[in-house]
């Protein structure tokens, strides 16, 4: 479905992204990978990913340098033909009540979660506007559209990202450009480990307590959401059954905002 199409996936060395990049990759799409990790794990990530006969180029352009936000566009251009899908996953959490929020935590937050997603639609639209056909899904949260206690930056982000996405599908509504966001609830990646670590020690109770304790507090499901489907949801909005889509914002969270 996606054969002859590039797509860049921010943070995809781990987590969510990865699960979107080998969806992208299952139908046919070249990967420009992008993270930090160890270099001989990303080689061997781009050797199992490029098996099928996929060109998967890897960048570890840190989405916190606006000027490499913009390099890592013109380097996939460069590499793989073309940006025809941007995938805008790198995130990043920090959780701290308002008052002792530290400045320069909320700034890296939002750089990461909102400005990089910015700089880099920004980068790859006019030649995505040159072909008529181009993809954007941006990974906001279920924080993009309600909130919890001490996710200020993150919570101001991701609301930030699902408005930028609506304003970026009203610009693009008569060409073959979309834009969309996906909001998951809990999935478990490294992200969330962190949480859930830090709620045990903070509880006193194991990580597996802990982890149905997170659950059982906002996703009614009380199961994970899965990097599976996270990229099964992107690969069908960049499929032609999706051109209509536009500046939605679908949520992929065991019902944590049905509440
Ligand atoms: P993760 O920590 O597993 O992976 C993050 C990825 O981003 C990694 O590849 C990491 O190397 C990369 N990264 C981190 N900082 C970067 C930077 N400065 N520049 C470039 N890459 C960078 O996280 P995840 O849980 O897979 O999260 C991915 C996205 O999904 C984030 O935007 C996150 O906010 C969002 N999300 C996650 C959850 C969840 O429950 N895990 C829920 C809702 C939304």
């Amino acid at each position: 479905m996606l054969k002859g199409k590039s797509a860049i996936v921010t943070g995809s060395t781990s987590g969510i992204g990865l699960g979107i990049a080998r969806a992208l990759v299952a139908q046919g799409a070249n990967v420009m990978l992008n993270g930090f990790g160890d270099a001989a794990a990303i080689s061997a990530l781009q050797a199992e990913l490029g098996k099928g006969g996929a060109k998967i180029a890897y960048s570890g352009a840190d989405m916190t340098k606006p000027e490499q936000v913009a390099g890592l566009v013109a380097e996939t251009a460069r590499e793989l033909g073309s940006v025809d899908i941007l995938v805008n996953n790198a995130g990043m959490q920090h959780v701290a009540p308002v008052e002792a929020f530290p400045l320069e935590m909320w700034d890296k937050v939002i750089q990461l979660n909102l400005t990089s997603c910015f700089q880099a639609i920004r980068a790859a639209l006019p030649e995505m506007k040159k072909r008529n056909w181009g993809r954007i899904v941006n990974i906001a949260s279920a924080h993009g559209l309600v909130a919890s206690a001490e996710k200020s930056a993150y919570v101001a982000a991701k609301h930030g990202l699902i408005g930028l996405t609506k304003v970026v599908a009203l610009e693009t509504a008569k060409s073959g450009i979309t834009a969309n966001a996906i909001c998951p609830g809990w999935v478990l990646t490294p992200l969330v480990q962190k949480q859930i670590d830090a709620l045990a020690a903070r509880k006193g109770i194991s990580g597996e307590a802990a982890k149905i304790e997170l659950l059982a507090e906002k996703q009614p499901s009380h199961e994970f959401a899965t990097p599976e489907q996270i990229g099964g949801l992107t690969a069908f909005l960049c499929s032609p059954a999706a051109d209509q889509i536009r500046g939605a914002s679908l949520s992929v969270d065991g019902g944590w905002t049905a509440q």
